[in-house]
């Protein structure tokens, strides 16, 4: 399967998106993962991206697509891949495009996940995600607790609030989701690959995508 996942932080992109891959040998490539990864390590990414981040801003356009270039031709791409985070803006998915057919790639879906802005902010100042820059599991006080001593399930690196999570920024994410990002929407509607979903649990997210990936009519799950 081949899937781009849209909609605001916090929807649910990264949690469907590691559900949908480990059921398919599709790999999920989240920007997010990857550019949190490049500033811990210092990288001169990372050296770059991290203000952008802090501040809730995007980093710029050239950067991110000069990553997905070379990540998309990875070989464990072939399988199919999952974006969670990329494109996230209209230049970004016209890249994405011409980057696709050069490849002679097709997608089989945009996802978009439509979540109301109050849960958002909820989910978002309560979730906690693994410092280890190799796992980054993502956890959630209230519904997905994290083990004793604030430590990582999966892991056992601490578990930690992420800068661009305070109240601030994360207000600031949404401004710029409503700006930049949304537009997508219309974007894949008129290439012919929207499909939303408005569910509220990974679950029912999760079978609105499978029974939309059943119908797509290029799919090649
Ligand atoms: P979110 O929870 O907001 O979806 P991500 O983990 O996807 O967060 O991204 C965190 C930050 O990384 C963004 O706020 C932005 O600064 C940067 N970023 C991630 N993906 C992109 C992208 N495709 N284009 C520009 N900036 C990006
Ligand atoms: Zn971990």
């Amino acid at each position: 399967m081949r899937i781009v996942l849209l909609g605001p932080p916090g929807a649910g992109k990264g949690t469907v998106a590691r559900l949908l891959s480990s059921g398919s040998g599709a790999v999920q490539i989240s920007t997010g993962d990857i550019l949190r990864g490049a500033v811990q390590a210092g990288t001169p990414l990372g050296r770059e991206a991290r203000g952008c981040m802090d501040r809730g801003e995007l980093v710029p356009d050239n950067l991110i697509i000069g990553i997905m270039e070379e990540r998309l031709r990875g070989p464990d791409c072939r399988k199919g891949f999952l974006l969670d985070g990329f494109p996230r803006t209209i230049s970004q998915a016209t890249a994405l495009r011409e980057l696709l057919g050069r490849l002679d790639i097709t997608l089989d879906l945009a996802v978009n996940m439509v979540v109301p802005r109050d849960v958002i902010l909820d989910r978002l100042t309560t979730r906690r995600t693994c410092s280890n820059p190799d796992c980054q599991e993502i956890f959630n006080l209230k519904t997905r607790p994290p083990a004793e001593g604030a430590r990582c399930t999966e892991c056992g690196a601490p578990v930690v609030q992420r800068d661009d999570e305070t109240v601030d920024a994360i207000s600031r994410r949404l401004e710029i989701y409503n700006e930049k990002s949304s537009p997508l929407v219309e974007f894949y509607a008129q290439e012919g690959l929207l499909f939303t979903t408005t569910s509220l649990t990974k679950e029912e997210s999760l079978k609105d995508i499978t029974e939309a990936l059943g119908q797509a009519p290029r799919s090649t799950r």
